[in-house]
């Protein structure tokens, strides 16, 4: 008999699961969250046992590829012996992280160790003002310094991440990839969406489109167009005459659903068919009733699988289309 796999009605096979450890975080990014963010309490967030078990069953199902994110999931404590155990699992392709950067210069090595092979590092600016405006948090030097222990950690393909906004950072795009340049890094470029209430800026107003973001780099790069994916959203260039390539994550303008290949599972145990959508399964319930039963909850993954949206919707105009912060649903 074949093994079971993971299809949905659009004949999509998911084998990409982004586990979110935690909803907390030592940065308060305004796109992502408000000033006096109200994290759940700790017995509604997965334990380590449950968040293995979770991707245990995706594993199962033939899921290869695992980005562990939250919130800030290097604030969890613990987290390097989840890691370990996931990092020993033969039949994954991938295990990477998304962080801020913050804790990276004492624990990078220790990442590697575990069997981490792929690191994002979120940097929306290199001047310290600005980064402390959106981050709201004094904390670039942190930040730059973890950056550099990943690489002397050994890490390859370093990506960074910038979400964009017009007349706050658009101006830095050619200075971010010259860094990313310089430090041998691939950088991407992300539309904001529209995920959680905030209250600090108007999405319409600082929405820049992937389109102007390359505009802007191309007065200053010259970019060539990559076949590269990485199993995500983003539409590569390379940057000619260097190893750098250049992302575009483009929710807005580039609706890039059809090769929707991933499925997200929040800290407190929901699972999220789709970013762009409030619909979720509990699966901490689950877990928490029929504690030690693989087969129900495969078999509830697999039941999940035919709800799964096929497609998103965002609207810039809209401030708000999802309630769940991008910090909830694990980025
Ligand atoms: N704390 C980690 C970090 O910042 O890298 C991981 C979680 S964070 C939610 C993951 C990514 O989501 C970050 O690169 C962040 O910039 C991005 N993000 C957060 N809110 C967003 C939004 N409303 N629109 C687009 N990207 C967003
Ligand atoms: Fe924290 Fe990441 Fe959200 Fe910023 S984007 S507040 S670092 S979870």
């Amino acid at each position: 008999m074949q093994d079971p796999i993971l299809l949905d009605p659009f004949g999509r096979r998911i084998s990409y699961l982004r586990l979110s450890v935690t909803d907390r975080c030592d940065f308060r990014c305004t796109y992502c969250m408000s000033e006096d963010m109200v994290f759940a309490p700790r017995a509604q967030i997965l334990s380590l046992e449950e968040l293995y078990t979770v991707a245990d069953a995706f594993i199962g199902l033939g899921v290869k590829r695992i980005r562990i994110t939250g919130g800030e999931p290097l604030v969890r404590k613990n987290l390097l012996s989840l890691l370990g155990r996931l990092g020993a699992r033969s039949e994954l392709e991938d295990l990477a992280i998304t962080t801020n950067g913050s804790q990276l210069a004492s624990m990078a090595s220790g990442l590697r160790a575990a069997g981490v092979r792929r690191l994002n590092i979120s940097l929306d600016s290199l001047q310290r003002e600005r980064f402390a405006a959106f981050t709201r948090r004094d904390q670039l030097t942190q930040v730059l310094a973890g950056i550099e222990a990943a690489r002397a950690a050994g890490f390859q393909r370093i990506k960074l991440n910038t979400v964009v906004q017009k007349g706050r950072n658009d101006d830095e795009v050619e200075a971010l990839v010259a860094f990313a340049v310089a430090q041998q890094l691939d950088i991407s470029f992300i539309e904001e969406m529209p995920l959680g209430n905030i209250s600090s800026h108007s999405r319409e107003h600082t929405l820049c489109s992937s389109d102007e973001v390359r505009e802007r780099i191309e007065q200053r790069f010259q970019l060539l167009p990559s076949s590269h994916r990485t199993g995500g959203p983003s539409r590569y260039w390379q940057v000619v005459g260097s190893d750098t390539r250049v992302g575009f994550i483009s929710p807005h303008s580039r609706n890039f659903c059809g090769d929707c290949n991933r499925v997200r599972v929040t800290a407190e145990g929901q699972l999220v068919l789709c970013l762009g959508s409030d619909g979720a399964l509990d699966l901490k319930a689950l877990l928490r009733r029929h504690p030690g039963d693989a087969a129900r909850l495969r078999g509830a993954l697999i039941e999940a699988l035919r709800l799964k949206p096929e497609r998103h919707y965002f609207d810039a105009r809209e401030q708000v289309q999802v309630v769940r912060f991008m910090s909830m649903t694990g980025g």
